[in-house]
C-alpha cells in the first residue's frame, strides 16, 4: 500500500504546531480506536496510520528528517515496518490515558498479558482399535487418558482466594524483554514470568499457579454400532482443561477397526461367504448362516446357484452411522470340492460324469482325452 503523507493523514498543512498534530491526532485515535471499532479492520488501519504519522511529527528530529526526506528519511533510522497495537498504546500512554480514563488504558495497554487470561485447553488424540464384530454391535471401551483438568485446590484460579497477580517488574506485563546488540535490537521471553507477562506471589501449591493439574483418567466411551474403520469420534470438553478457566479442548478418538477373517464390510453392507455341495448348488437347499454378532439367518439357495452368486439377505448388514437403517448381509456361494470320497460316492460321481459326458481319466491329463475326442 502506497503511504499516504503524514501531513495528509492528520489533515493537517506542514506548518502545524506541535499543539496542533496533537490534537488532530486525539481526535483520529477517538474516531478510529478498536474499543469503538471492534473487529473493523479499515478502522484499525487508519488507527496505525494516524499513530505512525503522529509518532513521526510529535518527535522533532523525525519530524524535520520527514520534512526534508519523505518517508524514507523518518523511517529509514528505525525500522520503519509500522507499528503494532501494543506499541500504539504504550507509545502514546498520554493520550490514551486522556481520551480513556487511566482504569481503561491500564487495561488495553496490557491487553492479554495484564494477569491470567483464559485460555482454551488443547484438543487431544486418542487410538482405539476395534474388531469387525465389535464396529458392527457397538462396544464401551476405555480409554486412558494423561490430560489436564482443574486444580480442584484453587478453583482453577491459580492461587488462594483473594491473593493477586502482579504485572512483571522485568517486562512490564510485555511478557518479552528487549535488549540492543550492536545496531538489532533483540526480544525474547521474559525469563522472570516464562512469557505470561505477571507473576502470583502466592501461587496455589497444588498446581503451582498453573491453574490445572496433569493426571490419569480412565473414560468409559460409548463407541455407536456401525462405526467404520478410520471415523473419528469428538468428546466435547474431554481434551485438556483450559487454564484460568478458559474452555477445555476436545478428546477425539480415532478408530481403527480391524480386518475380519471371515467377514468384510463394503459401505455398509457385510460380505462373507458360504460353501456349499455340488449338489446343494445343484438342487438349491434352504439353511443357517450366523450373522457377524452371532445370530442365525435362514437363507434360501435356490435351485441351480453358481459358484460366486450373492444372496442377499436385506438390512442385515451394518447399522448406518448417520441416518437409519441397515445395509445388507451378502453371502457368497462358494462349492466344496472332497478330497476324499468313500468309494460308492466317486462310483456314483463317475457314473455321473460319464453320463453328462465328461472326462474325469487323471492320468491322461484332460488336455490329451480332450484331442483324443477329436482323433477317435
Ligand atoms: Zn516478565
Ligand atoms: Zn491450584
Amino acid at each position: 500500500m502506497e503511504k499516504r503523507d503524514y501531513y495528509e493523514v492528520l489533515g493537517l498543512s506542514k506548518s502545524a504546531t506541535a499543539e496542533e498534530i496533537k490534537a488532530s491526532y486525539r481526535k483520529l485515535a477517538m474516531k478510529y480506536h478498536p474499543d469503538r471499532n471492534p473487529d473493523n479492520k479499515e478502522a484499525e488501519d487508519k488507527f496505525k496510520e494516524a499513530a505512525e504519522a503522529y509518532e513521526v511529527l510529535s518527535n522533532p528530529e523525525k519530524r524535520k528528517q520527514y520534512d526534508q526526506f519523505g518517508h524514507q528519511g523518518a523511517m529509514g533510522g528505525y525500522g520503519g515496518q509500522g507499528m503494532d497495537m501494543n506499541d500504539i498504546f504504550r507509545n502514546f500512554e498520554d493520550i490514551f490515558g486522556d481520551i480513556f480514563g487511566q482504569q481503561g488504558q491500564q487495561q488495553r495497554r496490557k491487553g492479554k498479558k495484564a494477569g491470567p487470561s483464559p485460555k482454551r485447553g488443547h484438543d487431544l488424540v486418542k487410538e482405539i482399535n476395534l474388531t469387525l464384530p465389535e464396529a458392527f454391535s457397538g462396544v464401551k471401551k476405555d480409554i486412558k487418558l494423561y490430560h489436564f483438568v482443574p486444580c480442584t485446590t484453587c478453583d482453577g484460579r491459580g492461587m488462594p482466594k483473594g491473593a493477586k497477580a502482579h504485572e512483571c517488574s522485568e517486562c512490564h506485563g510485555a511478557g518479552q524483554v528487549g535488549y540492543r546488540h550492536g545496531i538489532f535490537m533483540y526480544s525474547q521471553t521474559c525469563q522472570a514470568c516464562h512469557g505470561e507477562g505477571f507473576t502470583i506471589s502466592d501461587p496455589c501449591p497444588t498446581c503451582k499457579g498453573q491453574s490445572r493439574v496433569q493426571q490419569y483418567d480412565t473414560i468409559n466411551v460409548a463407541i455407536p454400532q456401525g462405526i467404520f474403520d478410520g471415523a473419528e469420534l469428538r468428546m466435547q470438553g474431554l481434551g485438556d482443561a483450559g487454564v484460568f478457566g478458559g474452555s477445555a479442548g476436545d478428546l477425539y478418538i480415532r478408530v481403527h477397526v480391524a480386518p475380519d477373517k471371515k467377514f468384510k464390510r463394503v459401505d455398509d453392507d457385510l460380505e462373507c461367504s458360504i460353501t456349499l455341495t455340488y449338489p446343494q448348488l445343484v438342487f438349491g437347499c434352504q439353511l443357517d448362516v450366523e450373522n457377524i454378532d452371532g445370530t442365525k439367518e435362514s437363507i434360501k439357495v435356490k435351485r441351480g446357484t453358481a459358484v460366486g452368486e450373492r444372496i442377499i439377505i436385506a438390512h442385515k448388514g451394518f447399522h448406518k452411522v448417520r441416518g437409519s437403517g441397515r445395509g445388507d448381509l451378502i453371502v457368497i456361494a462358494k462349492c466344496h470340492i472332497p478330497k476324499n470320497l468313500s468309494q460308492e460316492a466317486e462310483k456314483l460321481l463317475k457314473e455321473y460324469s460319464d453320463l453328462i459326458g465328461t472326462s474325469t481319466q487323471e492320468e491322461e491329463g484332460s488336455i490329451t482325452s480332450f484331442f483324443k475326442k477329436f482323433l477317435r
